[in-house]
């Protein structure tokens, strides 16, 4: 049986590996390249940040071709990362139970998630290592009653160096991603193309049969039994659109927003970001510099990295955005978003104060990593795992299935429902 898996990240990367298992011929189809981590001083990109030439966020992807950024809007810039690993490579390496809206549904995946944890080593990153300052935050959350918890990471604290720049890549491979299951699945005999984007699905008689990559004269057709779509919560409906095939309107992005404030030498990047997290009903607070605000953000400028310290918010967001067949998407802030933006700001605001921080306190520029919600899984979808309105031989297995926003880590959610999807596949299609 012959398997296509679209896709090397959080979800393509743990259903190649499972079907691999199961015996599937697996085709992995890559749009982007392997990855390449960024291993340069920072300070080497100091200079064009004073001279104002970092403000883009499509000057990212010069320095790490990984890094693909989408605006939604005038205020809200999406990214995620195009490489083998996918949006993996690029994250904090937080392992946190995300859950919100399973139980609405009747999907239970702590099975799943046992087993998914037991493949990638959790362990939080030890305290005496974290930055004073940031141990002054979490003593401040502490007293303010907002009860900080160490963060789950999947970093091997003894290869770790500290060198802050998980989201541009691990250079010391200390940080666990999706790369590892795409090893298991190749060692089982998983065929793994790069620089392959898959632009549209080939349906026959209501059946998908491959997928055409690439376009023009260019273009090549793969063939297989079954295509499993894990290009994200902005590339599976694309893909799904663009071969005439519906997707949903309700992306949701867990909203980050970064409050920037001052102390002098503080030097919170020599520390993974996120050692540590609140947890409110739609939000978390988190420790984080935001590498992003400080090269994209004009009114971040006057700040050097050492003496510059974040907190952040990460908001559970209206699920609400539109994803074309083109890969333009829409997605604005709703007015319910930034209220509760407001709040979580000003809880922020107090815990630095608390800590010692000083202003000007500033926020950061809107963003979002966390692409889901496109493809989402309703009650009666259980049974298969699948909406019933794609065409048989077709599957979705990554986080465009998990029907609402997080504002929690999502890459446990995305491999557990992958890995659900997978096992169901290999049920009745096998
Ligand atoms: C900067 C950043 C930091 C993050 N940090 C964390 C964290 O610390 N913890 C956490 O839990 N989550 C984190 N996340 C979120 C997490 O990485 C994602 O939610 C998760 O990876 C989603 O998995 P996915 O499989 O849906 O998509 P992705 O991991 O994005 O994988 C999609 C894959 O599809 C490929 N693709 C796209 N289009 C096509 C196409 N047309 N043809 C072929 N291939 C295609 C992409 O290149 C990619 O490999 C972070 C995200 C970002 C952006």
């Amino acid at each position: 049986m012959k398997a296509i898996v679209v896709g090397t990240g959080a979800g393509g990367a743990i259903s190649a590996r499972e079907l691999a298992n199961k015996g599937f011929e697996v085709l992995i189809l890559e749009a982007g390249g392997e990855f390449k981590p960024f291993t340069r001083r920072i300070s080497l990109v100091e200079p064009l940040r004073k001279l104002g030439l970092t403000r883009n966020e499509k000057n990212f992807s010069r320095f790490i071709p990984a890094y693909d950024s989408v605006r939604s809007s005038k205020d809200l810039i999406l990214f995620r990362g195009m490489a083998v690993g996918g949006s993996t490579v690029l994250a904090c390496g937080n392992m946190v139970r995300a859950e919100h809206g399973l139980k609405e549904i009747g999907l239970d995946l702590t099975k799943e998630f046992d087993e998914v944890e037991g493949l990638i080593k959790i362990s939080i990153f030890p305290r005496e290592r974290w930055r004073p300052m940031t141990s002054n935050m979490f003593e401040s959350a502490d007293e303010l009653g907002l009860k900080p918890n160490s963060t789950p990471k999947a970093i091997d604290s003894l290869k770790c160096i500290s060198c802050g720049l998980c989201e541009v890549g691990c250079g010391s491979g200390a940080r666990w991603d999706s790369r590892r299951f795409v090893a298991d699945a190749v060692n089982k005999g998983a065929v793994l193309k790069t620089k392959s984007p898959v632009k549209k699905i080939i349906i026959e008689n209501g059946h998908a049969k491959g997928v055409i990559v690439g376009s023009g004269s260019r273009s090549r057709r793969f063939e297989s039994d079954v295509v499993v779509l894990a290009a994200g919560g902005i590339g599976t409906p694309q893909i799904l659109k663009a071969s005439g095939l519906p997707a949903e309107d309700r992306l949701w992005v867990d909203i980050v927003l970064t409050l920037g404030g001052v102390s002098k030498g503080a030097n919170q990047l020599n520390e993974p970001p996120m050692v540590w997290y609140t947890k409110e009903e739609d939000y978390i607070l988190s420790p984080y510099i935001n590498i992003l605000s400080h090269f994209l953000h004009k009114p971040w400028k006057n700040v050097s990295i050492q003496d510059r310290v974040g907190l952040m918010v990460k908001l559970a967001d209206e699920e609400q955005g539109t994803v074309y067949a083109d890969g333009k998407v829409d997605k604005e802030i709703t007015s319910h978003d930034r209220s509760r933006l407001d709040e979580a700001i000003k809880k922020a605001k107090q815990v630095m104060v608390g800590a010692g921080v000083s202003g000007p306190f500033i926020e950061g520029v809107h963003n979002g990593g966390h692409l889901g919600g496109t493809v989402p899984l309703r009650k009666e979808d259980l049974n298969d795992m699948k909406p019933s309105w794609l065409p048989d031989g077709l599957w979705v297995a990554d986080l465009s299935l998990a029907p609402r926003s997080q504002g929690l880590p999502t890459i446990l959610l995305t491999s557990a429902l992958a890995l659900r999807v997978a096992r169901k596949i290999a049920e009745v299609e096998n």
